[in-house]
């Protein structure tokens, strides 16, 4: 029986791991890890009885352990925590889907202790991805997309030569704001940029997705992933989320995967390493969905998209600060503290204000990060 470890086990992508597992019933939950959602936390812990579960927050796996007192489970808490479910001895696989860079150090801790890693958590390849794709060649452990768009890339190239990719199409709904210039989007307010037309996600990536952050991260996560350089790597808005991203190929032939909006498909197509196995759900209907429509995305409107390539293209520590700024004006414009635009300028502001490390190790991704901080700090 597989064995797996979900860190983030109680947001919008671990729940719906745990759905498969549920549902398929042939793997099994060695460890479960969240920031402070104990009550949910505790059902999973009772439901999929793994041998330890993990809290980033101290007082609350304290409170976590008391109520888990009568099953056979560790309760671990903080960084040390993450890092030893992350390479506990019995799990063959760990799911990461933790929210921003906190997942760095223990992706990085699976991939050394050997195992495989489906991979949702993109900050943390955007922002230590040149660390960790030779650590995960070295270690021989295979990385699956999770992300829909870098599943539906993976899915197109299934029996295909990746040395023959002209182009990664990476398709893009637009988000809520999609054909709104920068003024219309000044005044917005967090409940409207949590409306995404097309996916149920967390609040982090659903206002990414607003200002087409998320994109620009996932071109970034793309570059890694599949080993091609910027140049090629192509948005399509396609408003109606039925294509997840498509693969043009040496000879103009082009592959996509399609299918309704469903982050289940492409978690499962990662847990079972790219096994078709059945999943139920709804279905397209193509005489119901009448078109699919194509436009270019607006860099100018969402220059969220624009700075990710200069990031990208610049590399080293850049991709660290244009993220790191991201999550900075994400968490503060959720709190009501900055407006929608400051979120981009803030990043563009960061990005302008560093100075570039070359080959960033972990402690100098860190760093960087922690000073992004520091000089955004003083704006909000
Ligand atoms: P959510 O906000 O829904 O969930 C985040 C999870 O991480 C929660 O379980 C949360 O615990 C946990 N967490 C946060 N901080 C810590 C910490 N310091 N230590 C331990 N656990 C922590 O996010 P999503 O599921 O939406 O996203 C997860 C990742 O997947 C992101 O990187 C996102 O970009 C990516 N992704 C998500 C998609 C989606 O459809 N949701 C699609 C593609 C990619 P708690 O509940 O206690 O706060
Ligand atoms: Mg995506």
């Amino acid at each position: 029986m597989k064995k797996i470890v979900i860190l983030g086990s109680t947001g919008s992508i671990g729940t719906q791991t745990l759905e498969i597992v549920r549902y398929h019933k042939d793997i099994q939950v060695t460890a479960l890890a969240a920031r402070s959602n104990i009550a949910l936390l505790e059902a999973q812990a009772r439901e999929f009885l793994p041998d330890m579960v993990c809290v980033w927050e101290e007082e609350k796996a304290k409170e976590l352990a008391g109520k888990l007192k009568d099953l056979q489970v560790k309760v671990c808490a903080g960084m040390e925590g993450l890092l030893e479910a992350a390479s506990m001895e019995r799990a063959d696989m760990v799911v990461t889907a933790v929210v921003g860079m906190i997942g760095i150090r223990p992706t990085i801790a699976a991939i050394k202790a050997g195992k495989d890693i489906a991979l949702a958590n993109k900050e943390t390849l955007v922002t230590a991805g040149h660390l960790i794709m030779p650590l995960a060649e070295k270690a021989g452990v295979k990385i699956y997309p999770v992300d829909s768009e870098h599943s539906a890339i993976f899915q197109s190239l299934k029996g295909e030569d990746a040395a023959r990719i002209s182009r990664i199409l990476l398709t893009a709904s637009g988000g809520p704001f999609r054909g709104r210039t920068r003024e219309q989007m000044r005044d917005v307010k967090p409940e409207d940029a949590l409306k995404h037309p097309n996916w149920s996600m967390g609040r982090k990536i659903t206002i990414d997705s607003a200002t087409m952050v998320n994109k620009g991260l996932e071109v970034m996560e793309a570059r890694w992933l599949f080993g091609v350089d910027f140049d090629r790597i192509e948005v399509v808005v396609q408003p109606q989320s039925v294509i997840h991203s498509m693969v043009e190929f040496a000879d103009g032939g082009i592959i996509a995967q399609l299918g309704t909006p469903d982050m289940k498909l492409p978690i499962q197509y990662a847990l079972y390493e790219k096994e078709r196995k059945d999943l139920p759900g709804a279905r397209l209907d193509f005489g119901t969905l009448g078109k699919i429509t194509f436009e270019t995305p607006d860099f100018t409107n969402f220059p969220g998209l624009a700075l990710a390539y200069q990031a990208g293209r610049a590399g080293g520590s850049v991709p660290t600060v244009f993220n790191a700024a991201n999550e900075w004006a994400v968490s503060r414009f959720l709190d009501g503290k900055i407006g929608f635009l400051a979120i981009t300028d803030m990043i563009e502001e960061a990005m302008e204000n560093h100075r570039m490390i070359a080959h960033p190790t972990v402690e100098q991704i860190l760093d960087c990060e922690a000073e992004t901080y520091e000089l955004l700090r003083v704006k909000a």
